[in-house]
């Protein structure tokens, strides 16, 4: 979950390093460090907290060099103080480490550690891999060759960055399991790495990614590539074309406002070369590579994903089983990998990840395929791992997604599933043309009833602002805005601290009626839809019981204000394609609120944004 960046070449490393760190805030932590080689010697600096801390660390003891990696850390073993803050260094302090993941033998390999004499200084389990190289380079090892002899001791998730006053002049940065990314970046005269794209951005766009189980040396003039077993690595370059101004603010006061209002561009950009005009065809010719004969063929779809990745699954399911009448379930990654699923002889899975790196989804990726299933990702980041862990991929094609809480990267998904579904209908005979000219027809119009949506900002605001004290919220949607319930939920709990609990509304009588008082506002999604009489019952049964309502409906339905408290509402649309249109009032709602209780929007507490630990 933390962030990594490395330099090596001749420029002053610390602004470089500092800077890179500020563009990977995003991810969430609690602690940062710098360390900085120099004259056959390393210099630390490390702060608690933010990366203000930091800065004011260095401005007060300043560094000079011009090899160095830093590190923003999420803490799993040891507190989150200075002392535990990477970089790490070893009895000497000539060695430095910094890591992404978990060592799960930590314990195993300090304990003899601690008998032959070595000192430690943290509580961290990273901490040992440094001693373990002080003892390799004692013995003249080059870095990387102690690297190459440490490294397949460590068991559990591993990308880390290594320097040495003892091997100066160049950094080792490694992988060993699928947690966690490094990429190379490639400058003239000076070199990078990085643990994602944001931090590399300002300075190249040539860069290399490692795979799981390879190492890097990295100099200020050259780059090589090992396996962890010890052989040379040939790696192709890849010129990346985001553009650095994206990755901005751009004047809103939030990346995660300024990211709910890019929804109607990120959707067009979705959308873009996926539709052959004419015939109105679904075209997925990026990655999809399945046969005719395996996608008529399709017994069965599991869809995978975390948190909001897991509530568009849920969307997806209901896609696919309407659009193209394929039996689906949706299953929860961290417990998909760990029981004995039972995949049928040529099914898919669809696994759904922003950053491409969730390890929980990529496990289970690697779960279903080792029992045979084909694997399809759903996924933003380019070249992430996920990419590579399947057989076919389908970008979401929406730009960096820098706040913690997803919105863009959401309804992005929607749209891919609801393409998707689509594709497999055309190609399975249950999409004729005309049904599907009119399915597509909606999705290009959505940008345009999104923009109607936020054009509602003022009212929702002052809606956020009179619920912004309640203690807790329920969300209730049915049929296919059941998900967008769990979603509003969610988004209201990352970002406000509110207790939120999303529910279909036919359990309200299992169980949730009885939360049921004056105190706890209720969202009722009741839009035109088939269930539409059926939420109308529920929001009598909350009435009933003093409970207020907020009533999100089609901007012509005049029956609804008669049934609740607040109307909040929204552009009609195809029921199909309309969650992705009915979750953007609520993620306003909930930044709103989580704004005036004045709380980090974009870096909620305890959250960070790849969850590249279990
Ligand atoms: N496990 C290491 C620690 O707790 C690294 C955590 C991280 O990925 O930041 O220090």
């Amino acid at each position: 979950m933390c962030g990594i960046v490395g330099y090596v070449g001749s420029r002053d490393a610390t602004p470089l390093l500092v800077g890179g760190l500020r563009r990977l805030e995003y991810r969430g932590y609690d602690s940062a460090g710098v360390a900085v080689q120099q004259n056959g010697k390393l210099e630390i600096r490390r702060a608690e907290g933010k990366l203000d801390n930091l800065v004011t660390a260095v401005a007060q003891h300043p560094l000079s060099g011009s090899v160095g990696i830093g590190h923003t850390r999420w803490a799993t073993h040891g507190r989150p103080t200075e002392q535990n803050a990477h970089p790490h260094v070893d009895c000497g302090a000539v060695t430095a480490v910094i890591h992404n993941g978990i060592i799960e033998n930590f314990a195993d390999l300090k304990a003899p550690l601690v008998a032959a004499g070595h000192r430690f200084t943290s509580e961290t389990d990273t901490e040992v891999v440094v001693h373990l190289l002080e003892d390799e380079l004692a013995k003249g090892a080059l870095l990387e060759d102690a690297a190459l002899a440490v490294l397949p001791r460590l068991e559990g998730a591993a990308a880390l960055g290594l320097i040495s006053a003892k091997d100066p002049g160049k950094i080792v940065a490694a992988r060993i399991s699928n947690a966690g990314g490094v990429i190379v970046g490639y400058g003239q005269g000076e070199n990078f790495i990085a643990s994602d794209m944001p931090a590399l951005l300002e300075h190249t766009r040539s860069v290399s990614f490692l795979g799981a189980g390879e190492l890097a040396i990295v100099t200020a003039t050259a780059v090589s590539f090992r396996t962890l077993d010890g052989k040379p690595l040939t790696k192709e370059r890849t010129t990346v074309t985001w553009d650095p101004v994206a990755a901005a603010k751009s004047g809103y006061r939030h990346f995660m406002l300024k990211e709910i209002h890019e929804q109607p561009r990120a959707i067009s950009d979705t959308l873009l070369g996926r539709v052959e005009r004419t015939t109105g065809r679904v075209v997925f010719d990026e990655n999809v590579r399945m046969t005719d004969d395996q996608v008529r063929a399709l017994p069965r779809i599991t869809l995978v994903g975390c948190g909001t990745a897991g509530h568009a699954a849920l969307v997806g399911k209901y896609l696919i089983e309407r659009l193209a009448g394929i039996p689906c379930d949706v299953e929860i990654p961290s417990e998909y990998r760990y029981r004995e699923p039972v995949v049928t002889n040529g099914q898919l899975i669809v696994a759904i990840t922003q950053s491409g790196e969730t390890v929980d989804t990529l496990a289970a990726m690697h779960e279903a395929k080792a029992r045979g299933a084909r694997v399809l990702a759903l996924v933003n980041v380019v070249g992430s791992e996920a990419t590579r862990a399947a057989d076919d991929v389908i970008y979401l094609h929406t730009g960096p997604e820098i706040a913690v809480a997803s919105s863009k990267a959401y309804t992005a998904m929607l749209v891919d599933l609801y393409l998707f579904a689509i594709y497999l209908g055309q190609r399975r005979g249950t999409v004729d043309p005309e049904r599907s000219r009119q399915l597509l027809a909606e999705a290009f119009h959505l940008p345009t009833l999104i923009d109607a949506v936020l054009g509602q900002e003022p009212k929702l605001k002052a809606l956020a602002y009179r619920y912004h004290g309640a203690r807790d919220f329920l969300f209730l949607g049915r049929g296919i805005q059941y998900p967008t319930a769990l979603e509003g939920a969610l988004k209201l709990k990352e970002l406000s601290y509110i207790h939120a609990e999303g529910t279909a509304g036919g359990e309200m009588k299992h169980g949730i009626n009885a939360l049921i008082d004056e105190h706890m506002p209720v969202v009722a999604i009741a839009l035109r839809d088939p269930v539409y009489r059926k939420i109308v019952s529920n929001i009598a049964e909350v009435r009933a019981r003093a409970g207020v309502v907020i009533a999100l409906a089609h901007d012509d339905d005049e029956e609804i204000a008669g049934h609740a408290d607040e109307v909040v509402r929204i552009p009609r649309t195809n029921e199909l394609i309309s969650p992705a249109l009915a979750v953007v009032p609520l993620q306003l709602f909930a930044y709103h609120v989580a704004d005036r209780r004045g709380n980090d929007v974009d870096q909620p507490r305890n959250l960070a944004k790849a969850v590249t630990v279990e």
